[in-house]
């Protein structure tokens, strides 16, 4: 059986479970970079659990910031340093990662793709999903290739 997923973290991560699970699969994205744009700040307890799982892990707790340092200004203009915003997890979730982690979406987008790459798996950039029917016999994607044309439909199986 074949999948087909988008590259954004939920994608990547998908992406990266078929991949070490021997399942066949394309990963496309229609930009022709990654993002470079920090989006989600704050990844959870249970995402860094995922992310152990799939091996992802240590450069997102190797790059986050459990202890985000926080500055304000009063209403006389001086900054004034905040106490930390981070709530570790309680010892009752049993979390090795109890520390919410701030790090942009690419540094996670960034592992992803670096653990992916391990599975011998990489996105493919510039490849657009233009239609997804099902019936039946299974799912099939259009795709648009970097140069407008249209590649063969891709069919769960084949
Ligand atoms: C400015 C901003 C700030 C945010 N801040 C936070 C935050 O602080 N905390 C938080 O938890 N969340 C935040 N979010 C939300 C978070 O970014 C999303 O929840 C997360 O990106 C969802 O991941 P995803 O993989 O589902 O989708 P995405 O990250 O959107 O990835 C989907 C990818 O698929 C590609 N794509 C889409 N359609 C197609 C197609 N037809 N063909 C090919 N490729 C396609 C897109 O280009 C994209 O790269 C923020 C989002 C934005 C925009």
């Amino acid at each position: 059986m074949s999948s087909l997923s988008e590259r954004g973290p939920a994608g990547l991560t998908l992406a990266c479970d078929l991949a070490r699970r021997g399942v066949a699969f394309r990963i496309v994205e229609r930009d022709l970079m990654p993002n470079t744009a920090s989006k989600a700040k704050g990844i959870q307890s249970r995402s860094l659990e995922v992310l152990d799982d799939l091996g992802a892990v240590d450069y997102v707790v190797r790059t986050g910031i459990a202890d985000l340092p926080m500055w304000f200004h009063d209403e006389h203009g001086t900054t004034v340093e905040h106490p930390s915003i981070t709530v570790p997890a309680k010892d009752s979730f049993h979390t090795p990662y109890p520390n919410l982690l701030w790090i942009g979406q690419f540094d996670v987008e960034h592992a992803l793709r670096e653990r992916l790459a391990d599975f011998g798996g990489a996105v493919e950039w510039g490849v657009e999903a233009l239609d997804l029917t099902q019936d039946e016999g299974g799912v099939t994607v259009t795709l648009r290739a970097p140069q407008g044309g249209r590649t063969a439909p891709y069919e769960r199986g084949t």
